[in-house]
């Protein structure tokens, strides 16, 4: 699923592409994916995109935001005017824009148009009034994330609490927003941490160690435009890059490019693919 360096690798993009734009007419192909009154999305611009861990919120001129998760597969692909040169789409838009997949496109002025697609359809899209965003729903629930409001102090509070698995923790968006399997991965073999250990157990050299590997990792994915596992494009039309750069992630039955003395291993923690250097990560 995309995580922070994918979701805010889209939120640049979208406000480079979307600020300045009016919205002329939204059209909604799969109602259930969608949610409140299209007609308060009318003749707004877009102020401005934010993204709080891995949900995006566009802004509008007339107090409405447009939140979006597009977990597992959803896309936003924008065509118009700012992006003159548009690169070639990516094979991992099944059906094309406008396709078969395309749930919600939004209309924009001078011959604009921002797509939505989504083929498994567990993403969503609400309309909400701006000043009540910080405490809707999902939103309201996150916990705080990295490069934000993520001290090592709150970190290592929020370790010392639990004896869930530490792998297990970095997920769970209530208590770090931002942080999915790939990351939590790599950060964890960065670290040298065993993804199984309760996480009240880390000594405090080990938390600081996996804090700062945790924002090295999340830095290196929006470097390279975030990873295009599954469906992941960004709004240009493009894939990201980090799938290329994993350290830990996907790379089970090969060496360990650290220790050289270990191949990797791969087994499954609360249903999630989990990839250790059995020397490193012991
Ligand atoms: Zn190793």
């Amino acid at each position: 699923m995309p995580e922070l360096p994918e979701v805010e690798t889209v939120k640049l993009q979208l406000e480079k592409y979307l600020k300045g734009h009016k919205i002329e007419n939204v059209q909604i192909n799969a109602p259930k994916i969608f949610s409140g009154n299209p007609k308060d999305l009318v003749d707004a611009k877009v102020k401005g995109v934010r993204r709080f861990a891995k949900v995006l919120s566009i802004d509008l001129s007339n107090g409405f935001s447009i939140v979006i998760h597009i977990k597992l597969t959803g896309q936003l692909i924008y065509r118009g005017a700012n992006l003159k040169q548009p690169p070639r789409l990516s094979n991992k838009v099944v059906g094309g824009i406008p396709g078969k997949h395309t749930h919600v496109v939004f209309e924009l002025d001078k011959g604009g148009f921002l797509y939505y697609n989504d083929v498994r359809r567990f993403g969503w899209i609400k309309i909400v009034k701006s000043d009540k965003l910080q405490v809707t729903g999902f939103i309201g629930k996150l916990g705080p994330e990295p490069f934000r409001d993520l001290t090592l102090e709150h970190f290592k509070r929020v370790l010392s609490k639990t004896k869930r698995a530490i792998k297990v923790v970095l997920m769970d968006q209530t208590k770090i927003g931002g942080v999915g399997n790939i990351y939590a991965n790599d950060a964890l073999w960065l670290a040298k941490i065993d993804p199984k250990r309760p996480a009240n157990e880390l000594q405090s050299d080990e938390v600081t160690e996996l804090y700062e590997a945790i924002h090295e990792v999340l830095k290196a994915g929006m470097k390279y435009g975030g990873a295009s596992e599954l469906a992941f494009v960004t709004p240009d039309g493009k894939e990201g890059e980090y799938q290329k750069h994993t350290l830990a992630y996907g790379h089970q039955g090969e060496p360990c490019s650290r220790c050289h003395k270990a191949k990797f291993t791969k087994y499954f923690l609360s249903g999630r693919g989990t990839y250790v250097c059995p020397f490193c990560q012991e």
